[in-house]
């Protein structure tokens, strides 16, 4: 009998975000079979914010306090605004400390 669900794979690549896609994407143009898990939720257009009209967004993006309030940290990067808080991470669900805060960069501040 043949079971459908036994597959082997050469390559088991996990998460599809900027790096695992990419990976997924050369592996397999060079000929690797390669399983691709993600554990993400589906993602489709609407999903994507950040080119909206200001007068769509709820607040306007004028309450910095309620992107802060579950980003405390999150929101010192000056992109993360009422367009895309949802996708960085939530400082209370997944509390950490950074080191130090870099002022003179703002992507990627902390060193
Ligand atoms: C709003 C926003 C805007 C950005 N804009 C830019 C930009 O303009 N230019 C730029 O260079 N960078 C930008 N970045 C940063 C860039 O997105 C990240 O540096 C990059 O995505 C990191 O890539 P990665 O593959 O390490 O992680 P991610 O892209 O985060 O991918 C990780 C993936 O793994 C999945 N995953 C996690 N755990 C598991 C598990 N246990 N099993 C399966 N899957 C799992 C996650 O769901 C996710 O899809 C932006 C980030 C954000 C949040």
């Amino acid at each position: 009998m043949n079971d459908n669900r036994k597959q082997s794979f050469d390559v088991l690549v996990v998460g599809s975000g900027a790096s695992g896609g990419w990976a997924s994407k050369r592996l397999a143009e060079a000929g690797l079979k390669v399983a691709l898990l993600e554990a993400g939720r589906p993602q489709s257009a609407s999903n994507f914010t950040e080119h909206k009209p200001l007068f769509e967004l709820k607040n306007r993006d004028l309450a910095p306090s309620i992107v802060r309030k579950t980003r405390p940290i999150q929101s010192g990067f000056d992109i993360c605004t009422e367009y895309n808080y949802d996708w960085f991470c939530n400082d209370l669900e997944e509390p950490y400390t950074p080191r130090r805060i870099n002022p003179f960069i703002g992507w990627g501040a902390y060193a």
